[in-house]
C-alpha cells in the first residue's frame, strides 16, 4: 500500500528526534499508509546541555565532538521501514494550518518545498542571539564553527566577562572558574541583572548557594548589573595583547534599588549567555502565546490551540519551563497517545497544575552544584552525581538514538 498520510516532525532536538524515532520504529510497522518526514537544519543531533563545558578549550584536547554531535540520518537507515521515512536537512519557513501544509527550505537548494501533512509536530525549540553555541545554530557546520571560535577565544583571553546569570551563565562561569579563576590563570566576572543569580521562581537559598559556589571558584559575581555596551578598549599600551580588549560599560543598581551607577570593566572577552530566541517565526501569529512572546500556544493535551492535527512539544510550546526534562516528558506522552490519536480516539491530557513543581539541577563547575525539587534543595554531592560529573554526555548517545534517559524503554 502506498502511504497516504504524512506525519511531519519539525525539529530534531530532545523532543522532535525522540518522537521521530518512535514513529519510524514503532508506528510505521503497524500503519502501512503512514510515512514520516523529519525536518532539521542540522544534519546532526546537538547535545547542547553540555555546551557550557565543551566550549572550554581544555588543558589537552577539547571534549571530543562525537560526545555532543551525532549524525541523524544514518540512525534511521537501519529501521525496517526506513523507505517510508525522509529526512530533510532544512528549516520550516511558513506554516499554513488551514491547508495542512508547511513550507520548508532545504539547506542545499535554492527552492522551497511545500509539504502536505496529515499531522504536524512542532518541536523547533530555541536558539541564542549573537550566534552563541548554547543551542544549535543554522546548520551543523555553523554550530561546529561557533564552538571552535569560542574555544579559541577563551583559550587566548586572560580576562572574561560573562553576561547574564541564568542557568547557562552560572554553569558556564562555574566551568570557567574551576578551570581558570580558581587557579589564578584568568579573571572571570559574571554580570547578573538581578541581585542574585538564577530565576526568581527558585528559592533565595538556592540562588545564594549558586553565588557562594561561584565565589569559591574565584568568579567575581556582580549583581544588579546590566551590560550597556561593549566597545574596543580605550587607551591600553597599544601592544598586540591589548588590541582586542573590550570596554564593557555596565549600569549597576544599588541593593535598595535607589541609585544607579555606571562603571566600565575591561576584559579580553565578553560572552553573552542571554538572548533566547524561540524558533517559531514560521507559525502564523494566531498560534503564538500573547503571554509568552515567541512561544506557541499549547493545549493541555499538547495540541496547538485550535488545531486538532498539530502538536507542539518542548521549548517551542507555552505550557512549561523550557527544560529538556519537560521536552522529553512531553514527547513521551505523545508517544503513548499516538495510536489512539491516529484511530480518532480521545487522547489523554498531559498537563495538570501539579506539573508546575520546580525540578531543577545546576552545576557550578565539574565538582559542585545546587538545585531545587519542589521546595527541597538537594545537596551538592547529589547534583554532582546526577549531573555534574558528565553533564549528561553519558546519556547523549541515547538522546541521539531517541531513547533519551529511559535506557531503551519506549512506551509500548
Ligand atoms: C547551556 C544549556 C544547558 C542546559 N541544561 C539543561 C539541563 O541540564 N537540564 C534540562 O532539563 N534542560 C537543560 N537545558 C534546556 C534544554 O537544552 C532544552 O530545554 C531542550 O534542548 C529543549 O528541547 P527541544 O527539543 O524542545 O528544542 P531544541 O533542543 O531547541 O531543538 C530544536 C530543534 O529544532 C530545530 N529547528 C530550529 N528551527 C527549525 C525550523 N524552522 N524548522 C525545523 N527545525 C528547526 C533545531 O535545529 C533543533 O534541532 C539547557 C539549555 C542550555 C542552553
Amino acid at each position: 500500500m502506498a502511504p497516504t498520510k504524512t506525519v511531519v516532525v519539525l525539529g530534531a532536538g530532545v523532543a522532535g528526534l525522540s518522537l521521530a524515532h518512535f514513529l519510524v520504529s514503532r508506528i510505521l510497522p503497524e500503519q502501512p499508509d503512514l510515512r514520516v518526514v523529519l525536518v532539521s537544519p542540522l544534519t546532526h543531533f546537538y547535545f547542547n546541555l553540555a555546551s557550557v563545558r565543551f566550549v572550554l578549550p581544555g588543558r589537552g584536547p577539547p571534549m571530543a565532538e562525537d560526545r555532543y554531535l551525532f549524525p541523524i540520518a544514518e540512525r534511521f537507515a537501519g529501521y525496517p521501514h526506513a523507505d517510508r521515512f525522509r529526512f530533510i536537512a532544512g528549516a520550516a519557513t511558513s506554516l499554513h494550518p488551514e491547508s495542512n501544509s508547511v513550507t520548508v527550505k532545504p539547506n542545499d537548494e535554492a527552492k522551497e518545498e511545500e509539504i502536505a501533512y496529515h499531522t504536524l509536530v512542532i518541536a523547533t525549540g530555541t536558539s541564542y542571539a549573537g550566534g552563541m553555541p548554547w543551542k544549535a545554530l543554522g546548520s551543523t557546520d555553523q554550530t561546529r564553527a561557533a564552538v571552535a571560535q569560542l574555544q579559541s577565544q577563551i583559550g587566548s583571553a586572560s580576562s572574561i566577562v560573562v553576561g547574564g546569570a541564568g542557568a547557562t551563565g552560572v554553569e558556564f562561569s562555574g566551568e570557567l572558574g574551576a578551570a581558570y579563576a580558581k587557579k589564578g590563570l584568568k579573571k572571570i566576572t559574571l554580570l547578573s541583572a538581578d541581585p542574585l543569580p538564577l530565576e526568581p521562581r527558585l528559592k533565595d537559598s538556592v540562588r545564594q548557594t549558586a553565588k557562594k559556589e561561584l565565589e569559591k571558584l574565584g568568579v567575581e559575581f556582580v549583581g544588579g548589573a546590566r551590560m550597556v555596551s561593549v566597545t574596543p578598549a580605550a587607551g591600553g599600551s597599544g601592544s598586540s595583547s591589548d588590541k582586542d580588549k573590550k570596554d564593557i560599560a555596565i549600569e549597576v543598581t544599588s541593593a535598595d534599588g535607589k541609585t544607579k551607577t555606571t562603571k566600565t570593566v575591561t576584559a579580553d572577552l565578553f560572552v553573552p549567555t542571554y538572548g533566547v530566541v524561540y524558533n517559531t517565526s514560521f507559525a502564523p501569529p494566531s498560534m503564538h502565546s500573547p503571554a509568552s512572546p515567541g512561544r506557541l500556544l499549547q493545549d493541555p493535551d499538547l495540541r496547538a490551540r485550535g488545531h486538532r492535527n498539530v502538536f507542539v512539544l518542548g521549548d517551542a510550546g507555552s505550557l512549561e519551563p523550557a527544560q529538556a526534562v519537560t521536552a522529553e516528558a512531553q514527547a513521551r506522552h505523545l508517544m503513548k497517545q499516538f495510536r489512539t490519536y491516529l484511530a480518532g480516539g480521545t487522547i489523554e491530557t498531559y498537563y495538570t497544575p501539579a506539573k508546575d513543581k520546580v525540578m531543577f539541577g545546576l552545576t557550578v563547575g565539574p565538582d559542585r552544584g545546587t538545585g531545587q525539587v519542589g521546595t527541597f534543595q538537594p545537596p551538592s554531592l547529589l547534583i554532582w552525581w546526577l549531573k555534574g560529573r558528565y553533564l549528561g554526555t553519558n546519556h547523549a548517545a541515547n538522546y541521539a538514538a531517541g531513547i533519551g534517559s529511559s535506557n531503551g524503554a519506549w512506551p509500548k
